[in-house]
């Protein structure tokens, strides 16, 4: 059997992934840092479609932690391949640099190249042995301009979208895509607090994006159909830059 591991899965874009996922029968992995109420809700979500789904903690800047969840779980499924992997955990910290502590700084590039790093690790040698995989990192408009205030945030995307289009040279004799994804505004919890009305001035389509909306292009590079997309870094945006 074929599965989907989404990281970060129990809320947001996450959680839009993995219920399209499972809309379109994959089965499902949904990853969570702590949240296990909002990921239990996940959950109930994709097993509504008829597919298999379990829950997965685990911190991906944790590689013990990441290690010991993933490869408990293949150990536990010697039949069954995880085929597609979302990066999508993430985390904002924002502060002009000046004032940016060391904290912030490395919480903000650990969880999104860490995360990236960790988790891909433990799950790529399958895919490469079964010649099929699709990797899908989430990465922002952030890490493709860069925003002010957010110079953490900006590096550690666009850290992710130069490893996307590293690792995709290195796989794609062995079928495995590896693509991202560049969202900008998407009404979710990590949008919380920013000013809504003075934003949408900035965005041509004058307003902000819905997870559901970044899930199906998620779910469109996960797909057969998208077997020569590699390397690709993909804005959805409304035509923010
Ligand atoms: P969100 O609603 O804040 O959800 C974040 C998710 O990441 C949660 O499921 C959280 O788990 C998980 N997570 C955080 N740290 C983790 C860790 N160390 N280990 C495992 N899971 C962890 O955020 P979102 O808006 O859906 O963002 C999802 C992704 O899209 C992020 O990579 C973000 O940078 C990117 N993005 C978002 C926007 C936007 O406007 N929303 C724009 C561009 C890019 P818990 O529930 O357990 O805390």
């Amino acid at each position: 059997m074929r599965y989907a591991l989404v990281t970060g899965g129990s809320r947001g874009i996450g959680r839009a992934v993995c219920l399209k996922l499972a809309s379109q029968g994959w089965n499902v992995l949904i990853n969570y840092a702590s949240n296990a109420a909002k990921a239990q809700e996940t959950l109930e979500g994709v097993l509504a479609y008829g597919v298999k789904g379990e829950l997965l903690p685990f911190d991906v800047t944790d590689a013990a932690a990441v290690n010991a969840a993933i490869g408990g779980w293949q150990a536990a499924h010697p039949d069954d391949l995880i085929s597609v992997l979302v990066n999508n955990a993430g985390v904002r910290s924002d502060s002009l640099l000046i004032w940016l502590e060391p904290e912030a700084w490395s919480k903000v590039l650990s969880t999104t190249l860490d995360g990236f790093y960790n988790v891909t690790r433990a799950v790529l040698q399958p895919m490469l042995l079964a010649k099929s995989g699709r990797i899908i990192n989430m990465a922002s408009l952030s890490g493709l301009k860069g925003l002010p205030g957010q110079a953490n945030y900006s590096a550690a995307k666009g850290g992710l979208i130069a490893a996307t289009k590293a690792l995709a040279q290195e796989v794609a004799r062995k079928k495995v895509t590896v693509n991202a994804v560049a969202p900008g505004f998407i009404r979710t919890d990590m949008v919380e607090g920013l000013d809504e009305a003075e934003l949408r001035k900035t965005i041509p389509a004058s307003r902000f994006g819905e997870p559901e909306e970044v899930a199906a292009l998620v779910a469109f590079l996960a797909s057969d159909e998208a077997s020569y997309i590699t390397g690709e870094c993909i804005g959805i945006d409304g035509g923010l830059y």
